[in-house]
């Protein structure tokens, strides 16, 4: 299978690698990884993914995977476009991508993620949005 994050590899070359447990080297890999995480309803990648301090971290986490996973389920994602960095960069904290997503309708996000290092380990911290 084709790895949902449109990397061109294998998904068991691509993010499977960091679904089973090796740390995303960079900010860019982390982001690619819960793409494909979404897309295959991986909804403990999410949470543990998600930085402690995110406005999006809930501390009910039975609540929070119920979100999660409806989220998945209603959801098809249909692509993804990264436009900031072309290249993986260990030390760059940012990620611009669009996904391109349907419910029901086909629509777009388009995010600016912003990714902080805790012990050694790349989480998601905060998006902001453009239409
Ligand atoms: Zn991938």
């Amino acid at each position: 299978m084709n790895c949902p994050c449109c990397s061109g590899k294998s998904y068991e070359q691509c993010c499977k690698l960091y679904h089973d447990g090796m740390l995303p080297p960079t900010a860019l890999d982390l982001m690619r990884s819960r793409y494909s995480a979404y897309a295959l309803s991986k909804v403990s990648y999410i949470i543990e993914t998600t930085h402690p301090q995110s406005p999006y971290f809930e501390k009910d986490v039975s609540k929070w995977e119920k979100g999660v996973r409806q989220f998945c389920n209603t959801t098809r994602f249909v692509k993804l476009e990264i436009l900031h960095p072309k290249y993986p960069d260990p030390s760059d904290p940012t990620v611009h991508f669009i996904a391109y997503l349907e419910q029901g309708a086909p629509f777009q996000l388009n995010e600016k993620s912003h990714f902080e290092k805790l012990d050694g380990k790349w989480l998601y911290l905060s998006g902001s949005f453009t239409n």
